[in-house]
């Protein structure tokens, strides 16, 4: 079954567990009974089996510690190095003080 989280108006969030199709907009809160609406979130569907669970972990995973880097890669047309010219010509430019 999804989980559907809320917000009740002190800031508490929590989540409640109902089938589809019975979710209601706004639950009292478990703590202070006030109504609590519910938060605009993807529902959590079979929390850690899913496929794409295991998408967002290993991109997750992959953004502090890349796992495909075996050269820093060609060359592609663009100059390395700033870009450093000979030609005599730039040397007359302006230059940024
Ligand atoms: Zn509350």
């Amino acid at each position: 079954m999804p989980l559907y989280a809320y917000r009740c108006p002190e800031g508490r969030d929590f989540e409640i567990q109902a089938p589809m199709g019975q979710i209601r907009e706004a639950v009292p809160c478990p703590d202070c009974g006030q109504p609590a609406a519910r938060k605009f979130t993807a529902p959590h569907l079979s929390r850690s089996s899913s496929s794409a669970y295991k998408l967002i972990e290993s991109s997750a995973r992959s953004a502090s510690e890349p796992a495909v880097v075996t050269s820093p890669g060609a060359a592609s047309g663009a100059p390395r190095g700033g870009g450093i010219t000979h030609n005599p010509l730039h040397r007359k430019l302006p230059r940024p003080d």
